[in-house]
């Protein structure tokens, strides 16, 4: 019920959007496909930073158009209403000249979402992932899937790295997302290998930080609006599980590093943060971090939740110069400030 609430307050439609301000000059476009979601929202600012004119695609399914509050007066910032798995709206086409970069962020990411409509989410990954990748080719942009540490599933290598062809249910109830981004991977090296885009392929571990939706259902998410409101702390399984959590501002650069970089080609590349923590661990520096009154509570392990993630990021250090240098105290320290905001202002007000 909770879950359905968030879906349809996320999908009104915000006021004064799809007004694209970009035919008065000729500047490069890059289009970020995902671009209101949590992370794309962050990765818009950082290109606008930067100096680049930024179309926005998204179809608010999951994420919310607040998200772009900051950005939606900004001079070089477009965002246009769209669903990635419908052909793509002529707000895009006309401007396939002058496209010169594509993202593509689009998907439900979260369990609990990415398997409410899991056909959806099939589609998203590989409709989606052709219609972006048929923009790069023919606008000649440089295109970026943003893949998952999910293409790895419940992985018997330890730390994951990019040669280690995962253990992935192609059955169970994550295979929607699973097996969708690994279609993905499939199509978009193809396209490379036939010399019809110039790919990069970044597969993404557990990223959390501000923006991330109260309802989520994520375990960074889940925690902290749980401390502040005094709810109970849901462990899933015995929280011996592991994850490792990167802060999304080191993230965006790995991303934007990825995109920029001229060597590295179209082989996937781990971004990720490989500071691995158990899921009990993490609930008790939350619970630490915010002096919260709230109980632990245990519930049953999802079907087919990894054991254990951990990134291997040799790849991206090597050839990216890239690096996390956000600490999870730091992090997880900024992300308890905004979400305190953020439950004060929507009405669920932290008891903390
Ligand atoms: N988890 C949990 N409590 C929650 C939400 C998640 O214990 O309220 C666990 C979940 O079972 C998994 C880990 O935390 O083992 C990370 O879950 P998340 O959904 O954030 O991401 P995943 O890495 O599983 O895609």
């Amino acid at each position: 019920e909770q879950l359905e609430t968030y879906l349809t307050q996320a999908a009104r439609p915000h006021p004064s959007r799809s007004k694209p301000r970009m035919d008065n000059n000729n500047a490069p476009v890059t289009v970020v496909a995902g671009g209101a979601g949590f992370i794309g929202s962050h990765l818009c600012q950082a290109l606008l930073d930067r100096g680049e004119t930024v179309l926005c695609l998204d179809n608010l399914q999951t994420s919310r158009a607040s998200n772009l509050d900051d950005l939606m007066d900004h001079p070089r910032f477009s965002f246009v209403k769209a669903d990635v798995i419908d052909k793509l709206p002529p707000e895009v086409t006309h401007l396939t000249s002058r496209i010169t970069r594509v993202y593509n962020l689009a998907c439900a990411a979260s369990p609990p979402h990415y398997q409410a409509d899991p056909e959806h989410t099939m589609l998203t990954c590989v409709l989606g992932t052709d219609h972006l990748l048929r923009l790069a080719e023919q606008s000649g942009a440089r295109f970026l899937l943003t893949s998952t540490s999910e293409v790895y599933g419940d992985p018997e290598v330890h730390p994951q790295r990019e040669d280690y062809r995962g253990a992935v249910s192609c059955t169970g109830p994550r295979a929607c997302y699973d097996e969708g981004k690994r279609a993905a991977e499939a199509m978009a090296l193809d396209f490379a290998r036939l010399d019809r885009a110039d790919v990069r392929i970044a597969r993404i571990f557990n990223t959390y930080g501000p923006r991330m939706h109260p309802d989520d259902g994520r375990v960074v998410s889940n925690f902290i609006c749980q401390a502040l409101s005094a709810d109970m702390m849901t462990v899933y399984g015995d929280g011996s599980q592991t994850r490792s959590f990167c802060y999304v501002s080191d993230m965006v650069a790995g991303l934007i590093s990825l995109m920029d970089s001229d060597t590295v080609g179209a082989e996937p590349v781990n971004l990720g943060n490989p500071n691995e923590l158990t899921v009990g661990d993490l609930v008790t520096r939350i619970v630490a971090m915010t002096g919260t009154k709230a109980r632990v509570h245990y519930q049953p392990l999802p079907v087919d939740d990894p054991r254990r993630r951990k990134p291997d990021i040799t790849r991206a250090k090597d050839l990216l110069g890239w690096t996390p240098m956000v600490a999870l105290e730091d992090g997880l320290s900024r992300t308890c400030a905004w979400f305190a905001e953020e439950l004060r202002q929507t009405d669920r007000m932290p008891l903390l």
